[in-house]
């Protein structure tokens, strides 16, 4: 068959793709995307490097107190998790008021302040006591929550995913390697809006700690690099409006703040 002049092109295109990306890995040269994507970093302090964001997963209820005011038992159940997309994060600069787009949808959108940890490794069935080993840093998050969608979805049996793992949903501030800032099993955690303070509780009071969350996870998924985790929400949840300015802090690490918009 002639080859027709579309044909010389594309040869003539792959041709050149070859020699442009002579030097790159062998992988690197075979897969290429006719568009771009963009890939989710947060910035880490203290170094330029960005972290690279594989999954967000979330815990629910982690808060006795929390797990009551939304309706359940705060006994000790087993967990319960889910992800938001990757693209949900939002970066918050420090010593900044970052711009939080009020989504299309709610009339009821809700805060929850969060610790976050970031992994730097993974596996399956991760023993609780090997699982901070996994850990490269972390982070004051945000979990904001179509509090209306969420609750009718989950009165109706339905997955709450518009509820929860929407556009900029994930607001997060910059991580903090382990290095510098340890562990946190105990520490203030809270949240004001306009000044005033609604949520004020400790991480000592989570019902899972990040190790047990790392090793609960790990049975269900395999965890990786990449891999960010909410670790749940004290109690005092509730609404903001457009003009709101929400200010999260945790012990030992900077302020987040965020104003909707
Ligand atoms: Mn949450």
């Amino acid at each position: 068959m002639t080859p027709t002049r579309r044909d010389l092109f594309k040869s003539a295109a792959v041709a050149g793709a070859g020699i442009a990306l002579a030097g790159t890995t062998p992988a690197a040269a075979q897969v290429k995307s006719p568009f771009e994507v963009k890939g989710t970093y947060i910035p880490i302090v203290g170094t330029s490097e960005q972290f690279q964001v594989r999954r967000i997963y979330c815990i629910g209820r982690n808060y006795a107190a929390h797990s009551r005011e939304m309706g359940s038992d705060p006994n000790r159940e087993p967990p319960f998790f889910f992800q938001k997309p990757t693209d949900a994060i939002q970066n918050v600069a420090l010593n900044t008021v970052a711009d939080h787009p009020y989504p299309s949808l709610t009339k009821n959108y809700h805060y929850e302040v969060e610790l976050v940890a970031a992994l730097k490794s993974g596996g399956t069935n991760i023993p609780a006591e090997k699982a901070l080993d996994h850990v490269y840093g972390y982070a004051v998050g945000l979990d904001m929550t179509r509090r209306d969608l969420q609750r009718k979805l989950g009165d109706e049996k339905k997955p709450w995913e518009i509820g929860k793992s929407f556009d900029h949903s994930a607001p997060i501030g910059p991580i903090h390697r382990v290095e510098q800032v340890g562990h946190f099993e105990k520490g203030a955690i809270s949240l004001a809006v306009n000044g005033t303070v609604k949520q004020n509780s400790n991480l000592s009071n989570m019902i899972w700690s990040v190790a047990e969350q790392i090793a609960q996870l790990s049975t269900a998924f395999e965890l990786a690099a990449g891999d960010i985790i909410y670790s749940g929400t004290p109690e005092n949840v509730g609404p903001v409006v457009k003009g709101d300015v929400i200010l999260c802090k945790i012990e030992r690490l900077p302020d987040m703040s965020v104003k909707i918009v």
